[in-house]
Order: C-alpha cells, then structure tokens, then sequence
C-alpha cells in the first residue's frame, strides 16, 4: 500500500492487516528512525557513506504493546521520537539518499518475501516488491489531507499549529517524495488508485478487505487497473 503522507495509509493498513490475520509492515517507521539516529549522532542527512554505516548497524522489531505498534531500534524504542512534523521531513530528506534505500530496501524485501504480510510506504508496488498480489496507492487532496493531520494535531492538544502549516508541511513532503531520483512516490502501473478525499476510513477499509480476499480467492489474475 503506497500513497502520499495523510491519506490514512496507516490505519487502514494496520486494521486491513489485523482483519486478514496478516502482519503489518509500516517501511515509513524505518525511514523516521534513520533520521532521528542520524540526527543524534551528528551525521550529516546527505552523507550517504556515513548513513550507510548507520543504516547497516540497525537492528529494526515492531512489537505490539497494548495494541499499538511500537518501533524498537537496537533495543530502544523509538515511537514517541519518531511521529512528528520535523521527524517526517527528516525522514523524507535521508529517504533521497542511494545508500539509505539501498539498505531498508533490501531489509523490506525480506520482510516481504515471507507473504502474509500489509506493507506500506512510498515504493512498496513499484520498487520493493512489485509481485505483490495487491497493490493499493491510497490518496487524498493536499487539503483533505492536512484536515485530518490537523484535527488529529488537534486531538491530541496540540492548539499552536494551523492548518495552513501542516497543508504547508504536506506539501513540501509531497513534492520531495515525488520528485526524487530513486524511488519516487508514484502509483505502480498494476496499483488500484483510491482517491479518499470523498470517503471515509471504514468505506475505503471495506473497498481494500474487499479487493485483498477477492485476490485470495484467485479472482482478478489480470492487473485490476486503476479506478481513478
Ligand atoms: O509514511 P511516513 O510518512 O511515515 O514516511 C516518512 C517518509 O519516509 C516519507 O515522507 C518518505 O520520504 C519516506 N518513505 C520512503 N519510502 C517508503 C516509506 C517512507 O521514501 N517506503
């Protein structure tokens, strides 16, 4: 499942993943934890050598905990440095460089390869594992987008940051994932395109659990083709 940042890929993925018994990969996790540990470490978010040598020494689990997915990096849990506006576009910058794709990609892939398995991110159809057997690209207007990022900021008492802010942020994330050189965020040829903006997370949940048990049946060998 692949689409821009806000579309609702996350929970969607995570409860269509719960729903079909399968496991649940978020790849964007992998991405916010490489900028955070760079950061820390001083290395530079462009320093494709130095981030190599990072990225080759992480050891990445996901355990649930009390319901909730937690990212857990060399033993140190990460989650709660991870979900924020700075951590999103730190992740996009060292997500541009060969040698940090390179890395998580491979790692992905063996999480792939084992089947079973909901994967979101930005090139899971096109570039990680394109024999997926359904491809989902999920996506929303940059407005609709930043609405629900905001109200979320919102709920969770976050009152200082506008919502022109956060459409603003979406924006940037959106044009530096799309217009990169490897990898770029697109819809893979064979995905289903699903334009949230109009709905909501239950009915797009449905449409996916829909597609995903009709392609168990061995309904649909030919590529659906895109809806929009
Ligand atoms: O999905 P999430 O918003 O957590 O991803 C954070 C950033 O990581 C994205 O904006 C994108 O730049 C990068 N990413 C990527 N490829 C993936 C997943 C995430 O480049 N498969």
């Amino acid at each position: 499942m692949d689409g821009p940042a806000g579309a609702g890929k996350s929970t969607i993925a995570r409860e269509t993943a719960q729903q079909l018994d399968y496991s649940y990969v978020d790849t964007g996790a992998m991405y916010r934890a490489v900028g955070l540990l760079a950061e820390e470490q001083g290395v530079s978010l462009d320093d494709g050598d130095r981030l190599s040598v990072l990225v080759a020494g992480l050891d990445f689990s996901f355990p649930w905990v009390d319901g909730v997915l937690h990212t857990v990096v060399n033993g140190r849990d990460v989650s709660a440095l991870i979900r924020d506006a700075d951590a999103g576009m730190r992740a996009s910058t060292v997500s541009k460089v060969p040698q940090v794709r390179a890395g998580l990609t491979e790692r992905q892939r063996a999480l792939a390869s084992q089947g079973g398995v909901v994967m979101e991110g930005r090139d899971i159809g096109t570039v990680v594992y394109p024999a997926a057997e359904l491809k989902i690209f999920l996506t929303a207007s940059a407005r609709v987008r930043g609405e629900r990022r905001w109200k979320q900021l919102r709920s969770q008492g976050d009152d200082a940051t506008s919502l022109a802010e956060v459409i603003e942020e979406i924006e940037r994330r959106d044009h530096q994932d799309s217009t990169r050189a490897i990898a770029p965020l697109k819809p893979a040829a064979d995905s289903v395109v699903l334009d949230t903006s109009k709905m909501d997370i239950p009915r797009v949940k449905r449409a996916i659990l829909r597609l995903a048990l009709a392609r168990q049946e061995g309904v649909g060998p030919e590529p659906l083709g895109n809806t929009d």
